[in-house]
């Protein structure tokens, strides 16, 4: 089993992320603030998604809901809460209570269960679009050429707004071959944004994750999910 690191380490971590971000952002010439680091921490113990909170993580994602329940109760309105996992249907209710922003809207069927159970808590949930831009089989998300139509769709429902997107390209030892997946994936959002579809922000491209997100960010991410360089290595 792997051994997980202690709650000091992982302070430490997380403002060696935070200065990285800011290096990579001033490099390309842009403003730190406007990006956010999201902590992703599934099978994070609350523990050490506090000592990372206390030395100023504010938002954090997690990718199961009963996980993300549990852990809510302990953790609260401390942080804002992202769900960055494929989401079932059924469990939609659950996640619109607590969640700030849900990073992996991809279809339709989702984004209408979501419509009716955030009208009916007279609240309005924000959502980014899950985008596959890698054309992976094994992974979730809509095909590049389908994004779209889906917000579009999405964007006649009540309760729900379309934020941005989201993507998680394939894996590459080297994070320089990823950058290709980040160009796509700005050059799809900059296309959404000049469609300006009534009731859509484009807002966030979040992408990058704790082994290529300064290339993300050197590529216009303005949100990034990072786990492992926060938290160490998965049980
Ligand atoms: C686990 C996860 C991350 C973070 O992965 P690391 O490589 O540990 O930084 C980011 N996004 C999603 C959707 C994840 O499931």
């Amino acid at each position: 089993m792997i051994e997980q690191i202690h709650a000091e380490q992982v302070a430490a971590n997380f403002i060696k992320v935070v200065n990285k971000v800011c290096e990579t952002a001033r490099r390309v010439g842009r403003d730190p603030k406007e990006i956010t680091i999201v902590g992703a921490t599934k099978s994070v113990d609350v523990e050490r998604i506090k000592a990372a909170i206390a030395v100023g993580l504010t938002d954090i994602g997690e990718n199961y809901v009963q996980e993300a329940l549990r852990k809510y109760e302990s953790i609260g309105d401390a942080v804002r809460w992202h769900f960055i996992g494929h989401l079932q249907s059924n469990k939609a209710k659950y996640v619109v209570r607590f969640c700030k922003l849900i990073q992996s809207l991809d279809r339709l069927s989702l984004a209408e269960e979501l419509s009716k159970r955030a009208f009916q808590l007279g609240r309005t949930i924000d959502v980014l679009v899950q985008v596959n831009i890698g054309g992976e089989e094994t992974k979730f998300g809509v095909p590049p050429s389908e994004a779209i139509e889906l917000i579009r769709a999405v964007a006649k429902l009540e309760g729900i707004k379309v934020r941005g997107l989201m993507c998680i390209p394939p894996y590459k030892s080297d994070p320089e071959d990823v950058r290709p997946y980040f160009r796509k994936m700005m050059e799809l959002f900059e296309r959404i944004e000049r469609a300006k579809i009534y009731g859509v922000s484009m807002d966030y491209l979040s992408m990058g994750m704790s082994h290529d997100y300064e290339v993300a960010i050197e590529e216009g991410a303005n949100m990034v999910r990072i786990g492992t360089a926060i938290f160490g290595p998965r049980k």
